[in-house]
Order: C-alpha cells, then sequence, then structure tokens
C-alpha cells in the first residue's frame, strides 16, 4: 500500500499531496531533495530509500515537478511506474496550462483523480497477479525422479544446479582472466567472476613468494611507511606522535573528523574563498593552442549563462514587464537551480524587472549588460555585510577588559557545528588566543566524545610548550542530560576566573520546529549574553535555509523575555566545498537575516575555513 504522494517543483516547494496514512513523510521527502533532486544525481533508478521508507519518483523535465510515492521499503509494489505515469498525464491535464510563474500561488485541487488513477492502477495490477498454483502431487514433483544413481556427483560434469555462495565456490583461479566476461557469458560466468572479484578484495594480498622479486603493493608501503609530516608549528617528532592514531582509542577512531594530518596554518585573518575570475577564465582560454581554438570559441557561444535568457529582447521600443516575463521566469529558475530559495529567487527577479521596466531596449549586450549590472547590484548588496564582525579585534578588546569573548555556536543536527567550532578554535589559537570549548551539546551521544577529540588534537598541534606554558584548549563538560545554559554559564565563568581569552559553546542540534529545544536555546543564549551568535548551516540547503533561520530567528526573539533579544549575528555557511556552483545557499541565508557570513566550512580539515568572497558567489550565481 502507498503510504504517501507528493507533487513538488524540482525545487522543493510542494503543490499536491495525499492525506499522509499516519506517520510523517517530510524527512524522507527533504533527503530525496536534497540529495538527490537538487544535486541532480544520475537517477535512473528513480528510486531512493532512507530508514524504512522507500520512494519511486518520476521526473517532468516539461513541467519541472517531481511526483514521488512513498511506501515501506519491505512491500514490494509492481504497479508503481504505470501509476506515476498516469498521475503525471493526470495533473499535467489539469494544471499544465498554468503558467509557471503562477504555479506556487495556485490550489491544486487533486484529491479526486489521485483516486481515480491509484484504483486504476491497483486494479489493473490485481489482475496481473495470477491464481496461487495448486500445490505438486508427489509423484508430479522433480523428486520423485531422482534414483540413487543420479544423486551421485559426478565431478567432471558441471552441477545442474550451481548455489551462488561465496564461500562454496571454487577456489580463484590464477589463469581466470581479470576483464569482464566476454559477450555471450552466461549468468553462472558473470557470477563466477563477481565472485572471484569479491574474493580477491576480501582477501589479504599474498605475501610475495620468495622468487618473486617485486614486492606486494601492500608490503611495499608497510616497508616505506608513511613519511613523517613537518608541522608549519610545532614541527616536531612529539606532535608526530601525538597525531598518531594507531593509539587513538576506538572510541577516538569513531568521532575523529578531521584528517589532522592536511592541516595548514591560519594566522591572521582568514583568507577569502578562492574565485576563478573571468578574466582569468579568458585568458586561460587566450593562451590554449591552436587546435583547441575551435573547442574555446563554441564554448564561448554557449557562455552567456543567465543573462543569455535576455538574447530574444531585442528592439528600439521601451522594455515592459510583458517583454521581460518571459526572461525573467527562466532566471529564476536559473537561481532556484543554484539552490536559491524560491521566494528570494523571485524576489530578485523583482527587483531586476522594477529596474529595467521602462528603459530602452536595444541590442543583446546592451541589455545582457544592464541585467548583470542591476542584478550585481542586489546580490552585492545582499551579501554585503551591514555590519562587520572582527572577531580578532572584538576578542582583543575583550582581553583587555579581562573578561572572555564567548561565541554560541546553534544550528540544526549534522550541519557541522563541532566541526567548524574545532576550525574556528584552531584559527583563534593560531592568532594567539587561548580558547575553552563549553560542551553544551549534552544530548547527542558522542558529542562530548568528539570535542574531546579536537580539543587533544588542537593541543597536539599547538602545545603548551609552545605558547609560554599556556594550555591553548581545554574542554569544559558535565557529560550529558545536564542543563546546557547552566553548564555554559560555569564555562564562562571558569574561563573568566582563569583567564582563558575566548569560549567556544557548542549547543545541541535542534529542528527549528521544536518549541522546547527552541526555548532551552533562546533561554541558553538569554542568561549567557554572548558576544555572538553564530547560526551554522549547510551550503547544501535550499528552501530549508529560509524556514531554518526564519524560525531560529524567530523562537530566539520570542521566547526570550528580553526587551532587546539576542538573535543571530552572523552565519558559518558549512560544506561549500560539496556543491560546485550551487552556491545559493549564502544568498538565501544572508537575505533572510541581513546578517553577514562570518566564516565559510570548505573541508574537513583544521584549515578549511575560509571567508565569503562576495565576488565568487555573484559569479557563480551568473554562470
Ligand atoms: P554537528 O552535528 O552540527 O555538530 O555536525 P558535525 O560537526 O558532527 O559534522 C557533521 C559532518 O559534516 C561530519 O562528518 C563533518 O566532517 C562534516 N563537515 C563539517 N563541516 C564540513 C565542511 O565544511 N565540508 C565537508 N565536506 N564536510 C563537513
Amino acid at each position: 500500500m502507498l503510504d504517501f504522494v507528493v507533487v513538488f517543483t524540482k525545487g522543493g516547494v510542494v503543490l499536491w499531496h495525499s492525506a499522509a496514512s499516519g506517520g510523517s513523510f517530510a524527512s524522507c521527502i527533504n533527503s530525496l531533495i536534497r540529495g538527490v533532486i537538487l544535486e541532480e544525481r544520475s537517477t535512473e533508478a528513480k528510486y531512493f530509500e532512507e530508514d524504512h521508507l522507500a520512494v519511486q519518483f518520476k521526473l517532468d523535465n516539461e513541467l519541472d515537478l517531481v511526483y514521488a510515492a512513498i511506501f515501506q521499503k519491505v512491500i514490494k509494489l509492481n504497479y508503481l511506474d504505470g501509476f506515476l505515469a498516469d498521475m503525471q498525464a493526470a495533473f499535467k491535464d489539469k494544471f499544465g496550462g498554468i503558467p509557471a510563474a503562477e504555479r506556487l500561488g495556485n490550489e491544486y485541487d487533486f484529491d479526486r483523480e489521485y483516486r481515480r488513477v491509484l484504483s486504476a492502477a491497483e486494479e489493473a495490477s490485481a489482475k496481473q497477479v495470477k491464481a496461487p498454483k495448486a500445490m505438486r502431487s508427489y509423484n508430479e514433483s522433480q523428486k520423485s525422479k531422482k534414483t540413487v544413481a543420479s544423486m551421485i556427483q559426478d565431478d567432471k560434469k558441471p552441477p545442474a544446479e550451481k548455489r551462488v555462495n561465496i564461500q562454496e565456490s571454487p577456489p580463484p583461479s590464477k589463469s581466470q582472466p581479470s576483464s569482464p566476461p566476454a559477450n555471450g557469458a552466461t549468468m553462472d560466468d558473470i557470477i563466477r567472476e563477481n565472485r572471484r572479484k569479491l574474493r580477491e578484495k576480501l582477501t589479504p594480498t599474498k605475501k610475495t613468494s620468495p622468487g618473486d622479486s617485486r614486492p606486494s603493493k601492500a608490503a611495499a608501503s608497510e616497508k616505506a611507511g608513511k613519511k613523517p609530516r613537518v608541522w608549519d608549528l610545532g614541527g616536531n617528532s612529539k606532535d608526530a606522535v601525538m597525531l598518531d592514531r594507531s593509539k587513538d582509542t576506538p572510541e577516538d577512531v569513531q568521532y575523529q573528523n578531521i584528517n589532522s594530518e592536511l592541516v595548514g596554518t591560519m594566522q591572521g585573518v582568514i583568507r577569502d574563498l578562492d574565485v576563478e575570475s573571468e578574466d582569468e577564465a579568458e585568458d586561460e582560454e587566450q593562451s590554449s593552442s591552436e587546435e583547441e581554438e575551435q573547442l574555446v570559441q563554441s564554448k564561448k557561444n554557449k557562455r552567456g549563462g543567465l543573462l543569455s535568457y535576455f538574447k530574444g529582447i531585442v528592439g528600439a521600443k521601451t522594455m515592459t514587464l510583458a517583454d521581460l516575463q518571459p526572461a525573467l521566469e527562466k532566471m529564476r529558475d536559473h537561481l532556484i537551480s543554484k539552490n536559491v530559495a524560491t521566494e528570494i529567487a523571485a524576489k530578485l527577479c523583482d527587483s531586476v524587472a522594477t529596474s529595467l521596466d521602462g528603459k530602452q531596449m536595444g541590442t543583446f549586450d546592451s541589455i545582457a549588460s544592464q541585467v548583470k549590472e542591476a542584478l550585481t547590484q542586489s546580490l552585492v548588496r545582499i551579501l554585503s555585510p551591514k555590519r562587520r564582525i572582527d572577531i580578532i579585534r572584538d576578542a582583543l578588546e575583550s582581553k583587555r577588559n579581562g573578561r572572555p569573548y564567548t561565541i554560541i555556536f546553534c544550528g540544526v543536527n549534522g550541519v557541522g557545528k563541532s566541526t567548524n567550532l574545532a576550525k574556528i578554535c584552531f584559527w583563534l589559537i593560531e592568532n594567539d588566543f587561548n580558547v575553552l570549548i563549553a560542551a553544551c551539546d549534552t544530548f547527542r551521544a558522542g558529542a562530548v566524545e568528539q570535542l574531546r577529540t579536537h580539543t587533544r588534537h588542537l593541543n597536539a598541534l599547538h602545545p603548551a610548550a609552545k605558547h609560554d606554558g599556556r594550555t591553548m584548549v581545554q574542554l569544559y563538560e558535565k557529560g550529558y542530560g545536564k542543563d546546557a545554559a547552566g553548564i555554559a554559564m560555569e564555562a564562562i565563568k571558569f574561563a573568566h576566573d582563569t583567564r582563558v581569552d575566548v569560549v567556544l559553546v557548542d549547543t545541541a542540534g535542534r529542528m527549528q520546529d521544536n518549541e522546547p529545544l527552541m526555548r532551552s536555546l533562546s533561554k541558553l543564549i538569554k542568561v549567557n549574553n554572548p558576544d555572538l551568535v553564530l547560526f551554522v548551516g549547510e551550503a547544501l540547503v535550499g528552501n530549508e535555509a529560509v524556514d531554518q533561520l526564519v524560525k531560529f530567528n524567530q523562537s530566539l526573539a520570542d521566547y526570550s523575555s528580553n526587551e532587546n533579544p539576542h538573535i543571530i549575528d552572523g552565519i558559518v555557511l558549512t560544506k561549500f566545498d560539496t556543491i560546485d556552483d550551487k552556491v545559493g545557499a549564502a544568498i538565501s541565508m544572508t537575505y533572510i537575516t541581513g546578517q553577514p557570513i562570518v566564516f565559510v566550512g570548505t573541508g574537513q580539515t583544521y584549515a578549511d575555513l575560509k571567508a565569503i568572497n562576495v565576488n565568487a558567489v555573484v559569479n557563480s550565481l551568473m554562470k
């Protein structure tokens, strides 16, 4: 039985859904959107699983819609292909004429059609199911035909039925080819070949025979070992020993998210994200050899990205909104495809439309440059901080005043709060601040251990001996289940009493709709009055970013009894390394909060922390 059926835009806006048969399917659909649809993963199977649920879906590229059916993973529904195709046809019949721009504000009354399509699909499938076969009598069975002679195995003859069991398959022979079986190979050949490959993978590499002068790969790497890394800071063998993972407890290994061996140095201000400017790209193209010229030329012709949508608008009259509308719609979809939240993409298009309306039309180039200018202005306005957050300057100021500078990190689960807190800690230590990490995620099992591991690694990179005997990072922890606000308060007091420069407060991940947890975050912030509240959000989110930030800010305001509640001061945008050119979350997040992106997480080492580069983001969006 189907649990839930939903029709949504590729940007993630739900247009219609069936009544849910109990349970929540939002998380599964969100994962599908985030993990498959937005990332445009290869989805030939059009099938997705999460926990006990499975989703089969169908993409409608004409209307840019997704039809998804959710069911329990254990159930096999053989009518889904037909059902989803019929859903698509029925939905298109009824709503296909609605222009994309009006699609979101519309009422999608589709219940009746849905019931019709579903029952037709179920009926058709029921007809296909054959009546169960009557049981065979003993005389009719294969068993009755067996004689004692037929049961004696003849080794020379291939067994009539081969069991698919790795353990029982014949040992691999060296003469077996490593290439896939040639055309015409039987299923058994393929299975045997696959088994052999699997066994090769599973069995440890054989020791080289005495006659074989070539050492095996494993033996060679064992012998050579990994060269001890010379650290830029504290680069001595002692550090190398402390970083030796072989001495880690299983607990350490489990929570080790950062590969300390890839850490660089990060003194001074954080470096900007790398950008490949258009000029650089052009230079590269010019320097390419003559053979590549044609390719480059065709690339140039194709280029134009977002601006190419305005190609059709040329002429001598003045532009009207009607002239611009089709191009603006494409531009909106382009921004959504870059992960800008739908609502914000629409607002950006409105602002471009407003600035172009009534202007003189001209050649494509003149329109393109006007669009570019209007959009760039809007984007730069959004991304440019209303106020500058200078943590180093402010932390120094606090230090002079004899009090620790405090930052609280908040956000939903798994976005990289602890990891990026550790990166920021590393950056602070490199700038000679000592840090106290307050382990206030007293909820998620392993959260405290994760911070303990980071603390150990950070101290290994910056041993006290290199800092006039000062321990550069300490962990303030009180285990699990305790009041987070109280632990943060004690930690700040401890830092104050022991003259620690900066306190970084890790908090439990929470969903923006979880009222009790949002209340407790608001309390934690209110009673501890930090210098900075940073919202940690991952760059992978599209429309979800809006919901998270609006609700976090709203809750911090609503549940604080202060007249001037402390809401989000800035953003840590994580996992930027995983999004390619889908940089839209940066726009959405700053648009909603009006606060700057203070740090960008670009990987899993301590040095993977950058400052936002407005031009880089704007260029990426234009492409
Ligand atoms: P938390 O639950 O919010 O504290 O999240 P964690 O700090 O435990 O991070 C969740 C996962 O995201 C871990 O596997 C991290 O290594 C990973 N992660 C965090 N930041 C980044 C980043 O900037 N880039 C990438 N690729 N992964 C990251």
